[in-house]
């Protein structure tokens, strides 16, 4: 199986036009698509299958946010924010295959809110607004600050080992609201019962990553209402290590928008907790070979 970069020095210079928040959407979840693509081809090619026709991807320098001189260099003009958890397996760019100059990222572990997070949000917004349409979270499944912060829920002797280490603990601490508004939810759902489950803990990280993310996101957009109906769109995902999919719900399907729009309210927030709780109560176990494996046992 080959996979060919072909850069053709005759061919017209494009730059890429990213309008509004809506092509920034489209522009990250096709590249989603397309990484998706690469690797099924990669993985059916590892188990035997046919190599097939050649992929082929077309370069420029100039929509590739790459210098088309030497010496030259481009202005910064990403067109949209990340943020996304530090974690090596979710490298923001590859997940949404683009390029140079495409992303301004920012990644802290749990993709949680801070200080200098945000001073370097605005510092994007204020200086690069003219090329910033959009603002996305990126959580990711299975993440082991979201786990940290489960665990810290569900048994307070692990608390003990992080409160005396402020960085950690504060990174902790800010998760908790999800994790406690990802277990009312499932309250709610399967009722109390539902804790003494073997898998609960499993289930319980698992909402959590979603919901952790659109807290992020709902705290963002509030942040950023000082700049009024001028600031960015603040949309929400979670990176799913299984199908390798950005999506806004566990259960994918065409109807649920990949980047969600960030909850304006608490009780949004709340109804989506419940939507991702359904939405991970209805997965099959056959769906999810190494997942939660849930279904049969509430
Ligand atoms: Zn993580």
């Amino acid at each position: 199986m080959d996979v060919i970069y072909r850069y053709d020095p005759y061919a017209p210079l494009t730059a890429r036009q990213i309008p509004d928040a809506q092509a920034a959407m489209n522009a990250l979840v096709q590249g989603n698509d397309r990484l998706v693509q690469l690797v099924h081809r990669m993985q059916e090619r590892t188990l035997g299958g046919d190599a097939g026709e050649p992929i082929v991807i077309p370069m420029c320098p100039m929509s590739s946010g790459l210098p088309l001189f030497p010496g030259a260099m481009p202005s910064q003009a990403p067109f949209a924010v990340v943020l996304g958890c530090s974690d090596a397996r979710v490298p923001t760019e590859a997940v949404f295959d683009q390029s140079f100059n495409d992303l301004f990222v920012l990644r802290i572990a749990g993709n949680v809110l801070g200080s200098e997070c945000l001073g370097s949000l605005h510092y994007a917004i204020r200086n690069l607004k003219d090329s910033i349409k959009l603002i996305v979270v990126l959580g990711h499944s299975k993440c082991g600050a979201v786990t940290a912060a489960v665990d810290t829920h569900l048994s307070p002797d692990a608390y003990v080992n992080i409160a005396c280490t402020f960085p950690l603990r504060s990174l902790v601490d800010q998760i908790q609201v999800a994790v406690r508004g990802a277990s009312h939810a499932l309250d709610k759902y399967a009722g109390a019962a539902i804790h003494d489950k073997s898998l609960y803990r499993s289930l319980l990280v698992g909402v959590t990553a979603y919901v952790n993310a659109a807290v992020s996101a709902f705290e963002l957009q509030r942040e950023l209402s000082l700049y009024g109906e001028d600031g960015p769109q603040v949309v929400f995902s979670v990176y799913d290590f299984e199908s390798l999919l950005v999506q806004s719900n566990p259960a994918h399907s065409s109807d649920v928008p990949r980047l969600r729009p960030a909850p304006r309210s608490a009780a949004e927030l709340a109804e989506y907790a419940a939507e991702v709780v359904e939405g991970i109560m209805s997965l099959d176990d056959d769906d999810h070979e190494s997942g939660y494996k849930l279904t049969k046992h509430f």
